[in-house]
């Protein structure tokens, strides 16, 4: 027999949780399966939560390190790494607990079991059976591994987190955003830092300024980068783990090696070959714009589908897509253009819209007007070390729309939400030049620029 309910989520990370809710708030029973034992997915438990307080603690070891500056006479004793991880794990665990307490505010029915599909309206979970018009795949992603001799002798972001103490000299394979983040985290804790990019920068798929300056500070951080540079296969041998490049090169001893190269779709357990389920070349489920896969009633949403592999992109598809099912709003749905993001680097990048190439390809290159800044913060002016700030501004036609926002330093990460409202509505030059700056910011050069 099976239990019959109006959705079944498949996942409790940050999109099946945003789903359930919304959609038990309009009134529908909802069940929700988690494979993990805990609730908060990927974001939470090894992902944006922990990052964050990595990088919040890595800015307040640049931050002793300026003091100085400022005239303060500061000596530091040292760093307790395992004691700052017990405190971000007991943090997480309350979350964890927060989002149990939320579902069962909500009336969600939460099971902790591994699920997988029985057809288009059943769901397998443990003894359970579970039926509904609406069934939304939810499963996220995991890192991926290279194949080669001795990968499993390295760690992922997963492993990053469970680290006991930092690794005093680290290979980190990758270049986008985990390879940045964690370099910047490990670097700023002291640890020796080798990046190995497989092109000649980083942050390939940002504006080029944002790899640039970005590469710029990783160095200046003491991170050793290397170019062209891919893995070929890793080996223990005392005192510690050989990297060995493709070319020949080889990086040695080393305490830890991170694969940072992308994440793969979790769906080896779903089935999904029973009911037909398409999938794109990469191995992520295939969705169209209302998040519907080939299979009516089958819905997916966040990282599984490998689009803009966000927690607010997870949220608002989820949303979106019960507000369409559940809350009489048809045609409702995530609009994947201009999403803006932050990489946790040191300094922050942030980021909306097109980069200057993109806007030049799709509007051709006499309609695209760049404006420029690149400044020290007056924070630096008063430190040795100088961490720089970089500005752009793309944008398109004789109205000068800003089709692409972009900046690099200080207070970046936290300069971007708004901008990217402005953005989303459509925002000309000349909405940002009349509008009156703040002053001594960085932020203020995005409505100063000439
Ligand atoms: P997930 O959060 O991964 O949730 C999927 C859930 O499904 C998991 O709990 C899993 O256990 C469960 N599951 C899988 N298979 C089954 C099954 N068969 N049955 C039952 N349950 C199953 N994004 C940001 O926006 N900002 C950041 O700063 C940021 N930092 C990040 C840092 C790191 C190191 C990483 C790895 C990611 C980061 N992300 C960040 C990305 C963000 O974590 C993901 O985009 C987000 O978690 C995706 O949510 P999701 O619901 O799609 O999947
Ligand atoms: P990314 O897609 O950001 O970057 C993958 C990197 O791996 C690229 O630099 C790519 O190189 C490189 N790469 C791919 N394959 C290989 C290979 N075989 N050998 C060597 N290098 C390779 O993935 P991440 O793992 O960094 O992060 C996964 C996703 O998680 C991100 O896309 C993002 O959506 C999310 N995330 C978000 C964060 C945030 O919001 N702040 C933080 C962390 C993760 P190349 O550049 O040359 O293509």
């Amino acid at each position: 027999m099976s239990e019959q309910f109006d959705l079944v989520v498949i996942g409790g990370g940050s999109g099946g949780l945003a789903a359930a809710q919304r959609a038990a708030q309009y009134g529908a029973r909802v069940a929700l399966v988690e494979a993990s034992g805990r609730l908060g997915g990927t974001c939470v438990n090894v992902g944006c939560i922990p990052k964050k307080i990595m990088w919040n603690a890595a800015g307040i070891a640049a931050a002793l390190h300026d003091a100085p500056d400022y005239g303060f006479s500061v000596s530091v004793q040292g760093h307790d790494w395992a004691a700052l991880c017990e405190r971000r794990e007991t943090y997480i665990r309350r979350l964890n607990d927060i989002y149990a307490a939320n579902l069962a505010k909500r009336g969600i029915e939460w099971l902790s079991a591994r699920a997988a599909l029985e057809d288009a309206h059943t769901v397998r979970a443990g003894e359970r059976r579970l039926s509904a018009a609406h069934i939304i795949l939810a499963t996220g992603g995991r890192p991926m591994v290279p194949e080669l001799p001795g990968a499993a002798l390295g760690l992922t972001s997963d492993g990053f987190f469970a680290l006991r103490q930092p690794p005093q000299r680290v290979a980190i394979v990758g270049s986008g955003y985990v390879a940045v983040e964690l370099a910047g985290i490990l670097a700023g804790f002291g640890s020796e830092v080798d990046l190995l990019m497989r092109g000649d920068t980083v942050l390939r798929s940002f504006d080029p300024m944002l790899g640039e300056e970005t590469l710029r500070a990783l160095t200046a951080m003491g991170v050793r980068p290397h170019a062209r540079a891919l893995p070929g296969a890793l080996a223990r041998q005392s005192p510690g783990l050989v990297l060995t490049l493709r070319d020949g090169r080889r990086l040695q001893p080393l305490d830890a090696v991170i694969w940072a190269i992308g994440r793969e779709a979790l769906v080896a357990d779903l089935a999904l070959e029973k009911i037909g389920v398409a999938r794109t070349a990469d191995g992520f489920i295939a969705t169209d714009a209302l998040q519907e896969t080939n299979v009516a009633g089958v819905y997916a949403i966040g990282d599984v589908t490998g689009r803009a592999q966000l927690t607010p992109v997870a949220i608002a598809a989820g949303r979106r897509l019960c507000d369409r099912l559940f809350g009489g709003q048809p045609g409702r749905h995530l609009d994947y253009e201009n999403i803006p993001t932050v990489i946790f680097g040191h300094p922050p990048v942030g980021t909306v819209g097109l980069t200057e190439p993109a806007a030049r390809e799709r509007f051709g290159a006499d309609n695209v007007k760049v404006y420029r800044s690149g400044f020290v913060p007056l924070y630096h002016a008063l430190t040795h070390t100088k961490v720089r700030c970089e500005m752009k501004l793309v944008t398109v036609g004789e109205e000068q729309r800003i089709v692409g926002l972009h900046a690099v330093g200080e207070g970046a990460d936290e300069m971007l939400q708004g901008f990217a409202v402005a953005v989303r509505m459509g925002a000309t030059k000349r909405d940002f030049d009349d509008t009156v700056a703040i002053h001594p910011t960085s932020a203020e050069e995005f409505v100063t620029m000439r």
